[in-house]
């Protein structure tokens, strides 16, 4: 049992749970990641697996059929799966956002329409406000809904992005809503686009081309979204009136950061236990790498950062529990867990010398992985303007 990465304080319910969901990935993702992922596979299994656990309703409470479990479960499950296979993490991790928006924003009828089939992964959800000319900068998007007659709006744009776009049957989408309303924050709507699974025309006027070609993140499926005179209602839009979308989305965000900072933990996990097993076998000059204290240190260095990632996470993931804003804390999480990742997966591809450039070696695949993590849910330097703009008001000038 490692000392890296053990949190204080789970209950013996929540410590249960971990261990079904070690076992699993132990068990059936990390044997066959190397595989799905070298074939661009979806993982069907894997998920099939998942919503048999009840992994698509982990939040969702109880009276919705879901386990009712707090953020900081979820996230020490994702930092689990992530250890496994870290694309299928992203499978849930924007099913668990537009579940999450729909507890926290959504009418009573939508509660009840949608989150007892996302309990079970009947409906699997995608998470959309990037489009291809925008990503950081969400006040620029220019995806349009117009309301028409009665309850009816009429929705164009092209969306850019969307993780599960293919494999997914809802999508809650940011538009454009122009009200009137002052600024541009308030002129945005969230809208509930169910759709079918596959690519091409998966609902009237909503087209999903084909898959993005990624250098990693393999497995899952991302893509664009068009939208060509989409026509849907009032009732589809999330909460039940326009001009909140920004703020949904954006509380959706800060819970997803601290999944994507879980991510970044489980990914950097699996890149020591890798390096660390490597390095007590290779020799070099007589001796095991490990004895060369050069190696001993990328080892004490990569231990450093697998555990100050995972406390961080930690730290942002109760304080959303208690129902306080994390957005700092959720920003530092995310901000260097991802670094870490990325450096630690870095530093153990070092350990590996050639064999780690191989296709043959775990680490390869962890190498093309880690840097989606530092784009997904904002980059770094949006990280740092969310940390820097929310430090600065606990320090104001005096006098
Ligand atoms: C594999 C993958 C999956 C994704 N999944 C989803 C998804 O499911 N849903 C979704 O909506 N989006 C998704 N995204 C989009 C992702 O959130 C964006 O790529 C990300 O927010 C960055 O936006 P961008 O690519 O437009 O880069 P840009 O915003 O164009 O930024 C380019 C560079 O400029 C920097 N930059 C931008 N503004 C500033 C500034 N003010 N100051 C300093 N530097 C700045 C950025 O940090 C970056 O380095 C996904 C992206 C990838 C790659």
């Amino acid at each position: 049992m490692s000392r890296l990465q053990t949190t204080d304080g789970l209950t013996e319910e929540q410590q249960d749970l971990l261990k079904l969901v070690k076992e699993f990935v132990d068990e059936q993702i990390i044997p066959v990641a190397q595989e799905l992922e070298h074939a661009d596979e979806y993982p069907q299994k894997i998920v099939d697996q998942m919503k048999e656990m009840g992994i698509f309703g982990l939040m969702i409470p109880e009276e919705f059929g879901g386990l009712g479990e707090s953020l900081l479960t979820y996230a020490l499950c994702v930092e689990e799966i992530a250890r496994g296979w870290m694309p299928v993490s992203g499978i849930i991790n924007t099913h668990f956002i537009v579940a999450y928006m729909i507890l926290k924003h959504g009418t009573q009828e939508q509660k009840q329409h949608y989150l007892p089939k996302m309990a079970t992964g009947e409906i699997r959800g995608a998470f959309s406000m990037s489009e291809p000319a925008l990503g950081s900068d969400v006040s620029a998007i220019k995806t349009k809904a117009v309301k028409g007659e009665g309850d009816e709006w009429v929705i164009n744009g092209q969306k850019m992005w969307l993780t599960n776009g293919g494999s997914a049957n809802l999508v809650a989408v940011l538009c454009r809503t122009d009200t009137g309303a002052e600024g541009p924050y308030k002129n945005m709507s969230t809208f509930l686009i169910d759709k079918t699974e596959g690519f091409g025309e998966t609902a009237q006027g909503v087209t999903v081309p084909g898959k993005i070609e990624k250098m990693g993140y393999k497995g899952v499926d991302t893509t664009e979204l068009i939208f060509d005179n989409h026509k849907t209602t009032t009732a589809q839009l999330l909460g039940g009136e326009p001009g909140k979308g920004f703020y949904q989305m954006m509380d959706g965000v800060e819970v997803g950061r601290v999944n994507v900072a879980s991510r970044a933990c489980g990914l950097m996990m699996r890149a020591f236990e890798l390096g660390i097993e490597y390095a007590q076998q290779r020799e070099t000059f007589g001796k095991k790498i490990i004895d060369h204290q050069g190696i001993l240190f990328r080892i004490a260095d990569m231990a450093a950062k697998v555990e100050a990632g995972h406390q961080l996470m930690v730290k942002a993931a109760r304080l959303k529990d208690k129902g306080e804003r994390n957005d700092l804390e959720a920003g530092i999480a995310k901000y260097m867990a991802a670094e870490y990742c990325a450096d630690v997966v870095e530093q153990s591809f070092r350990i590996h010398g050639g064999f780690g450039y191989t296709k043959e070696y775990e680490i390869e695949r962890l190498y093309r992985e880690a840097p989606m993590l530092l784009i997904g849910e904002g980059t770094a330097e949006i990280q740092k303007m969310i940390i820097g703009k929310s430090i600065l008001k606990d320090y104001p000038l005096k006098g």
